[in-house]
């Protein structure tokens, strides 16, 4: 019997908060370039819109019987317990979205904008701490802002990932430091040179993100987050049935695009769409889209194992 397996859609959330996003803290266009300037400015407590969000995506997703990978950013399982509490040995897996969700590179120039040491190290950490928090194997790594570079690969493995889920391509940005070309919307083992699934191959499996090819000069972003919020249910579900004829699929969101709560203006040049249809409606529409594909979510780590080269 030749009984095709079902295609599934790796299902993710990336958790940081909103002075975790880029015109607040980490990249080369921010308010504050670090973390660590951040909370010397803002002694007060910080507003958090994050953890009733978290416990809520939980709320659903076991409502659903689903089970999702959780890109948690280090410093976020430091200082907030009941989300850590929350996924603790729970059905979801744990993977790394990086120390403190600093970008490592400059968005315009492509140079690092950490030195590749302290970058390699603070991965190490990231990966410890959780490791550590949560009692359990770190396997997956998403770059904050998905940022990714080609001189991370070999240390993504030196470090112990065995995928990485950050490779956007479409017609609208390139946030890798490398031409984008023919990358597919199904995992591949990651050429170390390009980002591609070209050989040779690293042992680095890569969880592309979702994308649409209206035409063959214009690819338009399906990864999830903003443009979920942005372009709403109907144009992602064209996009992920698409998508799974083809094989295994992508899609996330962050806890925050669910979040209720008015998010602090901390950047002058505030982008106006930057947080649009946040809150119930994203909610509203995230749930629908469980509806519609209903057994089709999984883990990243379950999608992993499957096309996993032994
Ligand atoms: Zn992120």
């Amino acid at each position: 019997m030749n009984k095709k397996k079902p295609t599934n859609i790796a299902l993710s959330f990336d958790i940081e908060d909103w002075y975790h996003t880029p015109l607040v803290t980490g990249s080369s266009f921010s308010k504050y370039p670090t973390l660590e300037d951040f909370f010397q400015q803002n002694h007060e407590e910080s507003v958090d819109c994050i953890t009733e969000e978290t416990l809520r995506l939980i709320e659903i997703l076991d409502e659903f019987e689903v089970s999702a990978t959780f890109f948690m950013v280090a410093d976020v399982a430091r200082r907030y317990p009941r989300i850590v509490k929350a996924l603790k040995g729970s059905r979801h897996e744990i993977a790394s979205h990086s120390l403190t969700h600093q970008s490592s590179i400059d968005a315009k120039t492509k140079q690092p904008i950490v030195s590749i040491d302290d970058w390699y190290q603070e991965q190490v950490e990231a990966k410890k701490v959780l490791e550590e928090i949560f009692e359990t194997n770190v396997i997956g790594f998403r770059a904050p802002n998905a940022v990714l570079s080609n001189w991370m690969i070999p240390l993504l493995e030196k470090i112990g990932f065995q995928y990485d889920s950050s490779v956007a391509f479409n017609s609208l940005y390139n946030k890798t430091n490398v031409k984008l070309r023919d990358i597919p919307t199904t995992p591949y083992y990651i050429n170390g040179d390009d980002l591609s699934h070209r050989t040779p191959a690293t042992r680095l499996m890569e969880l592309p993100w979702s994308n649409y090819k209206i035409t063959p000069f214009l690819t338009l972003p399906a990864g999830g987050g903003y443009f979920f919020r942005l372009l709403g249910p109907l144009y992602f579900k064209r996009v992920l049935k698409k998508a799974l004829k083809k094989g295994d699929s992508m899609f996330y969101m962050h806890p925050i695009d669910i979040s209720r709560k008015a998010i602090p203006s901390e950047n002058p040049q505030n982008r106006p769409l930057y947080w649009i249809n946040k809150g119930e409606k994203t909610e509203k529409n995230f749930i629908r889209l469980l509806k519609e594909f209903s057994g089709s979510f999984t883990t990243c780590k379950e999608v992993f194992l499957k096309h996993q080269k032994r």
